[in-house]
């Protein structure tokens, strides 16, 4: 064949057509350069090991091994037809698999003992063993030592055409490479269908144009991006393949960090409300009668937000800390400097809880200086108004006025801020609690909300750990701050798992540690994953687990538990029931109760895990412990313990000793470092979990990058990025990297980002 092709050629036009449309149908793939930007999930190598964990039921994989045992049995079908049954031992240099073909009379002839073969299809699990039925096969070298003659399953055509021609060039033949890739397969179409189709390809691309400059390719140490192409393929030794591995992450790495730092760029380009500090305003005034002095860790924060917030330049910082760390305090002294410059304030929490939980402890901390247009308020008073989705129109309206009039100094609030009805009078900075939840996009929709021209300041806080990649990666346009110590000589909570399958009578325990707890005045939480039998769903974020299998017992659910508790183990408590089906009031009524000691015990979905702060709660008991994420279970433990009380927390679990969610929650309960938990729950969980929708977005168009492996490439790649954008920041110079970053922006935020 001597079709020629480019990245950008259909797949049409240089496969098969029947193989391009499988290959289209399966993955998506349109273009030569879709398919070339997919590697192989593995190659194989002489006594390469398989990776065990991939073995999971149902999962599609493809196998290299030699055949050690073949035996037949004939068996007849329900019309009385005799058949064969093959069953193979096929042995990879690691581990043995067990092959089977109901149909196995023909294949027999083809796969004796000995023959070299690749296995492709769907494993379960057998006795413990793994075993493939009736997979599609490929013979890489027969009994005889024979290859040539292509032999297997499914259409083998177009593949013997295109492994004869490379022979008849005289190169290494297509089946005897020091490494052979394996492609990840689906439905359809096989590794060996996906090896062809590479090759085909390979074969047809004419020199790809590199859109890197020699000078930042050398500075970088990059293989050229038509080398990398070609080896990440069909690399001679794994040296090759890693550097040409190196180069296509680095591409994608590249293209995201010109995307944030066009971000950074863009929200840059107007100047902000400068806010310098004030000793004669609201904040000195708030000041001089904090309930208590701030620790070091708080004064040194506030002094790195007051200088930003006293600029013109818009801040974009994270705040980060524990929980009850001391961060509120801190966003409200940042506050009240912005007051001081005479503009508003906005705060955004990620529930309506949290929203109202906000409103109500800001009002308390500013006393009469939260009470504007009150007799009796103090001089510089300001007014603290909620809004929330779940208001009555005559309440939002109030609301709407008092933001839009300037009236409202803070506002606090849901999403519901984020619509275009609300106005502000003068918007000076936004503050966003528990950033996870929202995305880029959010945050920028609350910033456009400024006065015509000006960017308000922004403030990040988290009580999520964000490792340093990720920090740069998604969020790559904030400066950093961190919280470190617990005010108050606060100790940290004593964790202990609870096997409830395996000593039911720890549980027993448990709840008699409860009624202790309660007897003394303290308070307790109880956590459950859902709401209700039919609520087949976790009520919010609770994560399902892999690796139990087997008789589960059913999850337990807060409305029976709250039930079971009050007739039972706790009969005589007053116990409250929290989740998020509940109207918006009861919630609120229900958390106030418990906050004001009316309830000695609230059973609750995840609604109460951020921010709540009930300083006299001292015991948490989670069930179902295994369905959480770790970082989410250290945050719900940081809700007790905040009163200067020790706090405790036990991780309810039906979880066997050794598996793999009792090996978590022991990490969890031995460690409060809430970084190395972050870290934990990294390479536990998919990416995307973690980094919240909206950045998942343009993170999910990454095929090779992994923000958790190739913090290295991310970092170089982020200098580079800059020193681009500084000399071109429309990209003019460079088109081809202005076409990757506009696939993955999408080319509305392109066609804003890079008009310069
Ligand atoms: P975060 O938002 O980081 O979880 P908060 O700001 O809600 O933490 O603070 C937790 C608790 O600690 C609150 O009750 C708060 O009043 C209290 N607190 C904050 N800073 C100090 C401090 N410097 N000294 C004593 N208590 C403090
Ligand atoms: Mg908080």
């Amino acid at each position: 064949m001597t079709t020629l092709a480019t990245t950008d050629t259909p797949l049409v036009e240089v496969l098969d057509p029947g193989l391009a449309e499988r290959i289209t149908t399966a993955f998506g793939h349109r273009t030569v350069g879709d398919l070339l930007h997919t590697l192989p999930r593995r190659y194989r190598q002489h006594g390469q090991r398989y990776d065990k964990r991939q073995l999971v039921d149902g999962e599609r994989v493809t196998v290299i091994g030699t055949v050690t045992t073949a035996r037949t049995r004939t068996y007849h079908t329900k019309k009385g037809q005799p058949r064969e049954m093959l069953t193979l031992t096929v042995e990879d240099g690691d581990m043995e698999f067990r092959v089977v073909f109901f149909a196995g009379r023909s294949i027999k002839y083809l796969l004796p003992v000995g023959t070299l073969a690749m296995f492709d299809g769907t494993v379960s699990h057998f006795r413990r063993a793994p075993d493939l039925k009736h997979p599609e096969f490929l013979v890489l070298r027969s009994v005889s030592g024979q290859s040539g003659q292509l032999k297997g399953s499914g259409d083998l055509a177009a593949l013997a055409r295109l492994a004869a021609e490379i022979d008849a060039e005289g190169g290494p033949s297509l089946f005897d490479r020091p490494l052979l890739p394996v492609y990840a397969a689906k439905e359809g179409v096989t590794s060996w269908d996906l090896l062809g189709a590479v090759v085909t390809a390979l074969r047809a691309l004419v020199p790809v144009v590199d859109p890197l400059d020699d000078t930042v390719r050398s500075a970088a140490g990059l293989m050229g991006l038509d080398e990398a192409l070609r080896k990440a393929h069909l690399p001679e030794n794994a040296r090759e393949k890693d550097h040409a591995g190196h180069r296509l992450r680095f591409d994608e790495a590249l293209a995201l960090q010109l995307l944030l730092g066009a971000r950074r760029r863009f929200v840059a380009r107007d100047p902000a409300p400068a806010s310098p500090v004030r000793d004669d305003g609201i904040r000195a005034a708030m000041g001089a009668r904090m309930p208590f002095e701030l620790t070091d860790g708080q004064k040194a924060v506030l002094e790195e937000i007051s200088a930003d917030l006293a600029r013109d330049e818009p801040m974009n910082r994270l705040l980060q800390g524990e929980v009850g760390s001391g961060k509120t305090v801190v966003a409200l002294l940042a506050m009240l400097q912005v007051l001081d410059a005479g503009r508003q304030c906005v705060m955004l929490a990620p529930t309506e809880v949290l929203a109202v939980q906000h409103h109500r402890s800001l009002t308390a901390m500013l006393g009469d200086l939260g009470e504007r247009g009150r007799l009796g308020a103090a001089d510089h008073a300001t007014r603290v108004v909620l809004l929330t989705g779940s208001m009555s129109t005559a309440q939002r309206r109030a609301a709407l006025l008092d933001i839009v009039t300037g009236e409202a100094g803070i506002v606090v609030g849901t999403h519901a801020l984020i619509q275009d009805s609300v106005d502000f009078f003068d918007l000076g900075l936004v503050v966003v609690d528990e950033q996870h939840r929202f995305g880029v996009r959010q945050r920028d929709r609350l910033r456009s909300k400024g006065r015509a021209g000006m960017v308000p300041h922004l403030l990040v806080m988290t009580a999520t750990p964000i490792p340093r990649t990720i920090a740069m990666t998604v969020f790559g346009d904030l400066e950093v701050s961190e919280l470190e110590e617990l005010p108050g000589g606060r100790r940290p909570i004593s964790t202990s798992v609870v096997p409830a399958r395996e000593r039911p009578a720890w549980l027993v325990r448990a709840w008699e540690r409860v009624r202790e707890e309660v007897a003394a005045g303290h308070r307790t939480y109880v956590v459950c994953s859902r709401i209700d039998a039919d609520d087949g769903k976790a009520d919010d974020g609770a994560k399902g687990d892999d690796d139990e299998g087997g008789d589960r017992p059913p999850l337990v659910a807060a409305v029976d538990l709250h039930e079971y508790l009050s007739t039972g183990p706790l009969a005589g408590l007053r116990i409250g029931l929290l989740h998020g089906r509940l109207p918006s009031e009861e919630k609120d009524a229900t958390m106030a109760d418990f906050a004001a000691g009316h309830l000695d015990v609230l059973v609750s979905t995840t609604v109460i895990e951020v921010g709540v702060d009930v300083p006299e709660a001292t015991v948490m008991v989670v069930m179902d412990a295994e369905r959480f994420g770790v970082s989410q279970l250290h945050q719900l433990r940081g809700r007790v313990g905040r009163g200067g009380l020790p706090g405790l927390c036990l991780l309810v679990t039906n979880s066997r000793a050794g598996s793999r969610s009792m090996e978590r929650l022991d990490a969890v309960a031995a460690t409060s470092d809430g970084f190395a938990l972050a870290q934990l729950d990294l390479v536990q969980r998919r990416e995307g979990d973690i980094l919240g929708d909206a950045q998942s977005g343009a993170l999910s168009a990454l095929r090779l990058l992994s923000v958790v492996d190739d913090g290295d490439v991310i970092e170089i790649a982020r200098r580079h990025a800059e020193e681009i954008l500084e000399a071109d920041p429309g990209l003019h110079r460079h088109p081809a990297l202005a076409e990757r970053v506009r696939r993955l922006a999408g080319s509305e935020e392109s066609d804003y980002l890079f008009r310069y």
